[in-house]
């Protein structure tokens, strides 16, 4: 496998997980992933070893459940950061396509420069229409500081659903405030994101991602997606993801 300027041997026991590491370099070095990206990767790995660096069935019932959600959504938004929008810019432009879903670029360290990288990076790999670039993020989440309460009007802040994949607690519980139903991918069960959301899917996101576009594929049109919405309970399923992280299952 070759990952940005070293060569990763493909029967290296830690292969995928060195290849994402030099994507998101890669990314860091193209300006789109900020440092501080890299060092909540970081955080992510460490649990990503503890679950076994799978899908547990866990997770799958929440990718079940986020993506009935999404299409059962009038307004859904997917909210891009720069680990995002390296990791998987593939899969959210197909997630955007099947779900009906507007992309929007949400930053916790915004420069419209970065801003304008990651657009350009998702439309490479098929989105269109990216939200939240420059002027465009007029609105504002209430209770938020700075830079990181602006969103688009046309996105986030008119949203009825929003998939936040690795987010800042803050904002998570900003956006639950606001009355938004919340999706969101953390590897770690005991984040304040993942608390606060309405769906948490444990798991890494390179893996989640493509597995919410086959299921929300398999299920479109189906007449079961409010069952599935229904049935679902996130503390019960971040209780099962902690068990399985200390070794219970
Ligand atoms: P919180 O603000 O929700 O309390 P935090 O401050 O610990 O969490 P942040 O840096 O705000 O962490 O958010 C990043 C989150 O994304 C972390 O919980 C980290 O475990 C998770 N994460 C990082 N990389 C990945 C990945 N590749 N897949 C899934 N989750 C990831
Ligand atoms: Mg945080």
């Amino acid at each position: 496998m070759h990952a940005n300027r070293i060569w990763i041997p493909p029967d290296h026991p830690r292969a995928k997980s060195l290849y994402t590491r030099e994507m998101l370099v890669d990314g860091y070095r193209r300006g789109l992933v900020t440092a501080e990206g890299l060092i909540a990767h970081g955080r992510g790995e460490a649990y990503d070893y503890l679950i076994g660096e799978r899908t547990t069935k866990t997770a799958q019932r929440a990718i079940k459940a986020a993506a009935a959600m999404l299409l059962l959504s009038k307004r859904p938004v997917i909210s891009v950061n720069g680990n995002t929008a390296v990791l998987c810019p593939r899969t959210v432009a197909e997630l955007a396509k099947v779900t009906e879903a507007a992309i929007e670029v949400n930053l916790f360290y915004r420069t419209e420069e970065r801003e304008r990288a990651i657009k350009a990076e998702l439309e490479t790999h098929g989105a269109d229409n990216v939200l939240g670039v420059g002027s465009r993020a007029s609105a504002t989440i209430p209770e938020l500081q700075s830079e990181r309460r602006r969103v688009d009007p046309e996105g986030i802040y008119r949203a009825d659903t929003v998939f936040v994949p690795l987010e800042d607690g803050d904002r998570t519980e900003a956006l639950v405030e606001m009355g938004k139903t919340v999706i969101t991918i953390d590897l770690n069960p005991l984040s304040r994101t993942a608390k606060a959301a309405h769906i948490t899917i444990v798991d890494n996101i390179v893996r989640a991602m493509p597995a919410i576009v086959e299921a929300a594929r398999e299920i479109k049109g189906g007449r079961s997606l409010k069952k599935i919405v229904g049935g679902f309970d996130n503390k019960k399923n971040l209780r099962e993801s902690l068990k399985i992280i200390k070794g219970g299952i």
